[in-house]
């Protein structure tokens, strides 16, 4: 089955799930709700996926883009959660997603606030985590072991670092997905393909064992669609749906920088948070040369909103951060844009795996999972992250459908893995995998494609996602199959462009 998502193909999917009965319905297509339409597709089930939105409209495009091997959590003595992280990140690195995950360097700079015997914990947690990686199967080959660096090395990788009293670097590596938003649309494309039917702009209003009454959000049509189970994975949304799951959301804030802001950068930077021990802020380069700088944990009161606003003391806290190990502090004008994200934390020590702390710092609360049925036989998964997606959505799908075969994710590679024919632009592939070959036939059958937009993206790439990703407006074209968005005025100026590919079809 063809895995293109489409206008046409949601005009006609969305009228076959209005008869029958299918499997399984899923609601959120965010990294979990998308994760488990996979899982339950590959299985042989039929599949049902809907979200109120669009492909990754929620938490899941605003993370930091690492696939972590756990290492925060070996500190905290979550020994269990930092094994399943190692153990998933993987799985994406060697089998399912070697296109869109890869390893990446850090830099912890050795200031005058990491002592001598703080920079030496940190390492014997790099060494464990390490450990941990040898022990999950993944190869040095794909992601390096940690080593120390002199002050010349450290800022020949980083020269915007401030040289004086600088000792010399920690240096370690992790998994970083190229693109957070994308790998859902790559998970959610692979589930198309095994034949589940994935639903944006369908809100479900009300969740039963059942099934759903669902809202076409463009004709404003309500319908039911019936399911033999039903897998909400609607994140901080979830308790909406399921007032028994008691979530406690915390914020985390991003700024964007523009390329360059931070000279040559050649690797992300753990930056020491001034009178924390052992807690950092990070900086992460990104494929299209901008830089995010993260990231924040606060306790979110009151409605939960679509779109999470970075607030002004999110800015001005990371700015001070990273001004601490800069030879020159960047200015509040040197910010293009600010992201801010809200994590599904479950409440209560029951929920995530005993470890949650009530009423505690949400920083403290257990990043592990949660899959709880209530009564009426609708199974909630939350929690976790964007690391353990895959194994949330087993984890979701084998509670809801006990009698089902085993999951098979843990070997299906996601769209666009596998060979990539060789001489295609690195910008493709880094993109779009063994489909880049497919992309650049499309720019020289309509070179007026091959024309830039922003941010490195041209016309093609959002011809390409109106065609085969599932885009349906502009806002789709600009905040998720590409970051353009996350700078205003690049989002202005390709607006345009945006509407021009929505028109040719
Ligand atoms: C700031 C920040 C940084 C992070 N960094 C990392 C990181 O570097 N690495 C990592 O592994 N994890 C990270 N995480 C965690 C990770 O991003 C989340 O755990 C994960 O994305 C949650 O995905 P989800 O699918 O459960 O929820 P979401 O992505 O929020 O998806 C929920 C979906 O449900 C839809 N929905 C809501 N209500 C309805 C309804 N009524 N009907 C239909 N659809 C509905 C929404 O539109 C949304 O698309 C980070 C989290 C944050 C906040």
């Amino acid at each position: 089955m063809e895995s293109s998502l489409n206008a046409a193909r949601r005009a006609r999917e969305l009228d076959e799930v209005r008869t029958g009965v299918v499997d399984v319905l899923v609601v959120g297509l965010g990294v979990t709700g998308a994760g488990a339409a996979l899982d339950a597709a590959s299985r042989g089930l039929s599949v049902a996926a809907v979200d109120a939105h669009d492909l990754a409209f929620g938490t899941s495009r605003w993370s930091s883009k690492l696939v972590h091997g756990g290492l925060r959590y070996l500190a905290s003595g979550q020994v269990g959660v930092a094994w399943e992280s190692a153990v998933e990140r993987g799985v994406l690195l060697r089998r399912t997603a070697p296109h869109l995950v890869a390893a990446h360097p850090y830099l912890l700079p050795l200031t005058s606030d990491v002592g001598p015997g703080e920079a030496a914990t940190v390492m014997t947690g790099y060494r464990l985590g390490d450990a941990l990686r040898a022990a999950a199967g993944t190869p040095r080959s794909l992601l390096p072991g940690p080593s120390r660096l002199t002050a010349a090395r450290a800022l020949a990788l980083a020269p915007s670092l401030r040289p004086h009293g600088l000792r010399g670097a920690l240096l370690s590596w992790d998994g970083r997905v190229v693109d957070d938003a994308r790998l859902v649309v790559a998970i959610a494309r692979t589930a198309a393909a095994h034949g589940a039917r994935v639903l944006t702009r369908c809100r479900a209003l009300a969740l039963a064992g059942d099934g759903a009454r669902v809202r076409d959000e463009l004709t404003g049509a309500e319908f039911d669609i019936r399911a033999r189970a039903v897998v909400n994975a609607t994140g901080v949304w979830a308790g909406g749906l399921v007032p028994s799951v008691a979530l406690r959301p915390s914020r985390g804030t991003h700024l964007v920088l523009r390329p360059g802001a931070l000279g040559a950068l050649r690797a992300g930077l753990h930056v020491p948070i001034p009178g924390e021990r052992a807690r950092f802020a990070l900086v992460l380069p990104q494929a299209d040369g901008r830089i995010y700088v993260g990231l924040t944990d606060e306790p979110l009161d009151g409605a939960v909103p679509d779109v999470p606003e970075a607030p002004e003391s999110d800015v001005a806290f990371l700015l001070e951060v990273l001004g601490g190990v800069l030879d020159r502090p960047l200015g509040r004008d040197q910010v293009a844009g600010a992201f801010a994200g809200l994590r599904p934390l479950v409440d209560g020590p029951g929920g995530a795996g005993g470890a949650g702390r009530v009423g505690g710092a949400t920083a403290d609360l257990s990043r592990r999972h949660a899959v709880l049925r209530s009564p009426d036989g609708v199974v909630t998964v939350v929690g976790g992250k964007l690391t353990t997606y895959r194994r949330m959505a087993e984890d979701a799908v084998g509670a809801a459908c006990p009698h089902a075969p085993a999951s098979r994710t843990a070997r299906l590679p996601l769209a666009g893995a596998g060979p990539v024919r060789p001489g295609l632009p690195r910008r493709l592939v880094l993109r779009y995998g063994a489909e880049a070959g497919a992309v650049l036939d499309l720019m020289r059958r309509e070179p007026e494609l091959a024309e830039p937009v922003a941010a490195g993206i041209t016309l093609a790439d959002l011809v390409w996602a109106v065609r085969h990703e599932g885009a349906l407006d502009a806002g789709d074209l600009l905040d998720r199959r590409t970051r353009i968005g996350l700078v205003a005025e690049d989002w202005a100026a390709a607006l345009p462009a945006a509407e021009a590919a929505l028109y040719r079809t």
